[in-house]
């Protein structure tokens, strides 16, 4: 899926929707205004077509009744054919309208007995449709060229074959016999003019053409299209009109006015492209104001997306600097836009929260930070503690029974490896219990404490000193050359003890026994015993003594 920001997705979005709907509505009216404009140019040229029709048929039926009532004139009655006034009134007639090109009468076998300028006079038309139609009753004719009266007759001005209708009619004499035929020959320009002047009318219609089809749908007019077939769908289509050919056709039919089965179609047509011109005119502009309109509908589009998106693009640029820790994140809470506004102050509500809660979280890191600090430092001075409670005696603070087994162990290896002496001295309070028993135990305590200072006091660095149990002490002496010689140390604590004040109890003494390494030891508690001994003796021997 293609990633896009919020304003094209709304610009695209907006124009699209404008630019289907100007395109629909443009296609839909474009259709409307075609059907329209063919109907309307249907219609048009459909009541050009009744009209012409109408005029051409009241010509005709004139004509007709012109050649009918002229049959049954009185002199025609009479029964002579030759008789001059027939030639008269024939001539009054043609005289008056210039249309007719012929007029004459032929007895009933068919020969010419009088006619106007004498055209065809004792000629036969016995095997002319006119005639023989004529001779059973009034007749109106297709158009047709006429050979023998073409060439008595000056030639049309543009050339073309000269061509007629007929009309006839019966003449019967007073028994009403038929005893010939009034025939006529109207130029076939007359009708075509009629039609002509008919279609071409003030207002006439752009591009119109007029056609004169026959029965069967053969073109008979203009000569140019003369004796194309017309499609049956032009001439009876049910609304009279139909489009087809690149044309609108509307057609008529002109009844003749004699025999039914002689029928004319007036067709009047216009180009297709010519009737839709207006059409295809209102498209254009229709085309060049959609062009004009998506313009617009596009710009406004994307000044629209740009006014929402904006206060998003914002939102999410803020929440971007909050996501990277960044200051100045605002997210806008004045919006029009209820939800805009709305999500902007939640926002701001979230923000300061969570960094209310950042902070929050800080603090109680830096605490806890502080915390393990103490701790680490409890912890460390608790081991030490430890430690020392694990060498030293908890009472004296001097190091312990079980510090001074492994002191005592290693110098003896020591001394076996090296050969390098060492002394131990085992020191005993003298007649303490009576101490404790006359001043109580915490003064016994006490006693001990100064005794265990003492004895540090009086002893080098070098020298170990430890609480053996009790009331009594220990110190290993890594020297033993003189003057420093363990009898002499020994004496030296003695001395001391015995010159030291105790507050509450006053003097104290010590006894003391002496033991020096000796190779033949096979173990450090062989000298252990020897010391022992040695405190034994000084005990015996009366106490506050070294042995
Ligand atoms: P001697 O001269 O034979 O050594 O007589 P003594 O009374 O010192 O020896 P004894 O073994 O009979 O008594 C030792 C006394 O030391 C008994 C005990 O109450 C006392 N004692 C031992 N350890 C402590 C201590 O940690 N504090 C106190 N206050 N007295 C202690
Ligand atoms: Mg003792
Ligand atoms: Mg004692």
């Amino acid at each position: 899926m293609i990633k896009a920001s919020l304003r094209s997705h709304l610009t695209l979005w907006f124009a699209g929707l404008s630019l289907l709907t100007l395109l629909s509505v443009g296609v839909y009216v474009g259709h409307i205004a075609t059907e329209q404009m063919k109907q309307a140019s249907g219609n048009a040229l459909l009541s050009t077509a009744r009209s012409t029709a109408a005029l051409l048929a009241v010509q005709l039926r004139e004509r007709q009744l012109e050649v009918s009532l002229l049959s049954k004139a009185p002199i025609m009655r009479k029964g002579d054919l030759d008789a001059p006034d027939i030639l008269t009134l024939m001539e009054l007639r043609t005289q008056s309208r210039a249309e007719y090109a012929w007029m004459g009468v032929a007895d009933a076998n068919g020969q010419v007995r009088q006619a106007v300028n004498g055209l065809l006079v004792n000629q036969s038309v016995q095997q002319r449709p006119w005639f023989q139609a004529g001779m059973r009753g009034e007749y109106t004719g297709d158009p047709h060229e006429a050979v023998l009266l073409a060439k008595l007759l000056p030639g049309s001005p543009s050339g073309e074959p000269l061509r007629f209708i007929d009309f006839a009619a019966p003449i019967r004499n007073a028994q009403g016999e038929t005893i010939g035929v009034l025939g006529a020959h109207a130029h076939w320009r007359w009708v075509t003019q009629i039609v002509d002047s008919a279609v071409m009318q003030k207002d006439a219609i752009p591009q119109i053409e007029a056609l004169i089809v026959d029965f069967d749908g053969k073109v008979l007019y203009p000569e140019l299209l003369a004796g194309e077939q017309m499609p049956p769908d032009n001439l009876r289509s049910a609304s009279g009109w139909s489009t087809g050919n690149g044309y609108v056709t509307a057609s008529i039919a002109v009844p003749s006015p004699s025999n039914a089965k002689m029928t004319w179609y007036i067709m009047v047509r216009q180009p297709l492209d010519v009737a839709l011109e207006p059409a295809r005119t209102l498209l254009y502009k229709l085309l060049v104001l959609g062009l004009l309109a998506a313009v617009v509908f596009v710009l406004a589009a994307y000044f629209l997306a740009s006014s929402l998106s904006r206060p998003i693009e914002r939102l999410a640029k803020s929440a971007k600097q909050v996501q990277n820790h960044q200051p100045g994140a605002v997210f806008p809470q004045d919006h029009p836009v209820l939800e805009i506004a709305q999500l902007g102050r939640s926002l701001t509500g979230m923000t300061q929260s969570l960094l209310s809660k950042e902070r929050e979280l800080q603090e109680a890191n830096a605490s806890l930070e502080a915390t393990v600090a103490q701790r680490t430092a409890d912890l460390t001075q608790a081991n030490a503690d430890l430690l020392k409670l694990a060498t030293h005696d908890a009472l004296t603070g001097v190091f312990n029974r079980r510090r001074f087994d492994e002191k005592l162990a290693e110098n003896s290896l020591l001394f076996q490896r090296t050969g390098r002496t060492f002394a131990l001295l085992l020191i005993d309070a003298d007649y303490f219990k009576r101490v404790n028993d006359t001043y109580g135990h915490a003064i016994g305590d006490d006693v001990l404490c100064q005794l265990a200072a003492l004895i540090e006091n009086t002893t080098r660095a070098t020298d170990f000193v430890a609480r053996y149990g009790g009331e009594e002490f220990a110190v290993l002496l890594p020297e033993v050359e003189e003057p420093d010689s363990p009898e002499v140390v020994a004496e030296k604590i003695r001395a001391a003890v015995e010159a030291a004040v105790f507050p509450t109890v006053g003097h104290v003494t010590v006894s003391i026994g002496v033991g020096v390494a000796e190779p033949s030891d096979r173990d450090s508690l062989a000298l252990l015993k020897r010391a022992d001994m040695r405190l034994y003796e000084a005990k015996g021997s009366g106490r506050n003594r070294v042995a």
